[in-house]
């Protein structure tokens, strides 16, 4: 992959500002439901809403650790210069698909046959 130093420097700086920005709401979130189970709430109902918020938060936070997870992968990616490479085929992804999501590790071809299988296995 033909990959420009400037090209890698951007997608780094876009990669950690993403990760910063990604691990700020995680803890913002934490305060916020911190914050939530230190109030009472006597009415059930109010309960069971709180409950559901916080399941539904705690999914998204999970989501997002793993996102994080993956940005500092791709970044290490970089580092070693295997960024922009697919995992499967070791073709080159192209600068588009890259663009749209850094974090991809598959060229587009080898995602379509992944979904693809994931098709078929699931009928
Ligand atoms: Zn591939």
């Amino acid at each position: 992959m033909a990959l420009t130093k400037e090209e890698v420097e951007g997608f780094e700086k876009q990669l950690c500002d993403w990760r910063d920005e990604l691990e700020g709401s995680q803890s913002k979130s934490m305060h916020a439901m911190h914050e939530a189970e230190q109030r009472a709430y006597p009415d059930p109902t109010d309960q069971a809403s709180i409950e559901t918020e916080r399941n539904f938060e705690l999914r998204i936070k999970d989501r997002e650790r793993r996102l994080i997870r993956k940005i500092e992968k791709t970044i290490l990616r970089l580092r070693e210069g295997e960024f922009g490479l697919c995992e499967a085929c070791g073709g080159d992804i192209s600068i588009e698909r890259l663009e749209a999501r850094p974090v991809t590790t598959l060229c587009i071809e080898c995602k379509h046959e992944q979904e693809q299988e994931e098709r078929t296995r699931l009928s």
